[in-house]
């Protein structure tokens, strides 16, 4: 058994103790109150810093932020013409040796010009090139990769829409693998992630039973929300659920092309052959319309008491969709892109009010369900960044994009947790610290009920991360 003592539960100011038998609390309160030997006890002295349900990551790409540690970043890198890339990639130093060279957080949008796969040839780098797209929707390759992954461009428009391809080079990728899986997973646990939601539009269930070895020889540590890639449902029948791994919603990534009738079409096909959850990937205001229209308009007999999902939400105008604030409906904000990509939006965000990009604040003022996700490697995956950048909406370049409301940390802190819980079906196990639910929890190192300044928020750490009432991690 453990116990926490002088331990504050967020956001209560009164240190109490917490025991923990097994994966479970079993008692919370005064520890005077109970009855049990000390020496059977692990006793955890917090030190009056405050406790918290470990954070949930509701959408993010683990298998993406493995990969991309054995890849170059590129998000700080402006590039305004074709020789500005010419010149990055003639000054770059590299290992030659290299089988594939990596690069991700690529933006071509400043640029005037296309580029083509006859660009990236002449560039005259002898090695198989990849480069994602800052988005990770997007790939630019030179001829060299092409034929290392058997690929034939003729096939495949150019850029390279990054599901079609995807489990092509994810199988390329696999150099230092198991190093940077545990690189990724020691991060997890020291930022407190317990559980985290693996959010791919192509996830099948060879993924799934990757996920299935790297549990059994404990190489990843939170418990694991698996999406299913909405084309691979029918793969899914039976699937043994368990609390370390187990089956989220469908997800759905909708061509922005198709028109109301045949989304609706689509849809209506999914719903009747299957009851599961459903998650969009919903970035602009179009296509938010376009799914809350057809689902509550149109099939909403077929909604039954299934969650919704919009992963991203980012344009969603929380006065507008007041008519179907139903108590299924999550939006799962981003507010740390308004860090990573902010400053891009500032410069190319023209029809939608850049003020309410992200509009957490409004939407829980309004009553919709928030929760939260870093989409790593796509934004960053320091959840005390997420919470800051929620606050305070600053851009890398220390530019603010205001909103109109503001929020508080109790709220993002709950949108991080026991939303999150909510929305994967979790809340009566995770995502807050109670008597008789799982032992997911974190110790700061201060109590983040009454720091002086906001910015005291980027310097705070996570001491201690106990999952499923063991403790995976202990800073030292
Ligand atoms: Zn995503």
């Amino acid at each position: 058994m453990k116990l926490l003592v002088n331990a504050k539960i967020f956001s209560s100011k009164r240190p109490q103790s917490i025991l923990i038998q097994n994966e479970k609390i079993i008692f919370i309160g005064d520890f005077k109150d109970i009855n049990i030997s000390n020496d059977s006890l692990e006793i955890i002295d917090c030190k009056n810093n405050s406790v918290l349900p470990g954070f949930i990551d509701g959408h993010c790409h683990p298998f993406e932020t493995i990969s991309n540690l054995s890849s170059i970043d590129l998000s700080n890198e402006s590039f305004r013409s074709k020789n500005d890339i010419y010149n990055f990639f003639n000054n770059l130093k590299f290992n030659q040796d290299l089988k594939l060279l990596k690069f991700h957080g690529f933006e071509h949008r400043y640029l005037n010009s296309d580029l083509s796969l006859k660009f990236f040839d002449d560039l005259n780098i002898n090695i198989p090139l990849i480069i994602k797209h800052r988005t990770g929707h997007l790939i630019f390759t030179n001829s060299l990769a092409m034929k290392y992954a058997k690929l034939n461009i003729k096939n495949l428009e150019y850029p390279i829409n990054s599901m079609e391809i995807h489990k092509k080079f994810s199988d390329l990728s696999s150099e230092n693998y198991y190093y940077n899986l545990k690189i990724y997973n020691s991060n997890l646990i020291k930022f407190g992630y317990t559980t985290i939601v693996d959010a791919g539009a192509s996830n099948d269930i060879l993924k799934f039973e990757k996920y299935q070895e790297l549990k059994s020889a404990k190489s990843l540590s939170p418990n694991i929300c698996f999406m299913i890639g909405s084309n691979h449902i029918n793969e899914f029948q039976n699937i043994n659920n368990n609390k370390e791994l187990f089956i989220g919603p469908t997800k759905f990534m909708i061509n922005e092309y198709l028109d109301i009738l045949e989304i609706e079409n689509l849809l209506k096909k999914h719903l009747i052959y299957s009851k599961n959850d459903i998650a969009f990937h919903a970035i602009s205001s179009e296509m938010i319309f376009k799914i809350i229209h057809i689902l509550y308009e149109k099939l909403s007999i077929l909604l039954s008491d299934r969650n919704i999902r919009l992963e991203h939400a980012t344009e969603f105008i929380p006065e507008f969709y007041l008519k179907y604030q139903s108590k299924n409906l999550f939006l799962i904000y981003n507010p740390n892109f308004i860090y990573d990509h902010g400053d891009f939006y500032i410069e190319n965000q023209d029809e939608f009010e850049i003020g309410s990009l992200f509009n957490l604040a409004e939407s829980m003022n309004k009553g919709y369900n928030v929760g939260l996700g870093t989409d790593a490697p796509f934004g960053n995956y320091n959840p005390f960044r997420m919470i800051f950048t929620a606050l305070n909406r600053i851009t890398k370049n220390n530019k603010i994009i205001k909103s109109e409301t503001k929020i508080n940390i109790e709220d993002i802190l709950k949108s991080f947790s026991i939303n999150n819980a909510r929305a994967i079906n979790t809340n009566g196990t995770t995502g807050s610290v109670n008597i008789g639910k799982n032992a997911d929890l974190i110790i700061l190192n201060n109590d983040i009920n009454s720091l002086c300044d906001d910015s005291e928020i980027l310097n705070t750490k996570v001491i201690h991360t106990i999952i499923n009432g063991k403790s995976e991690y202990k800073s030292c």
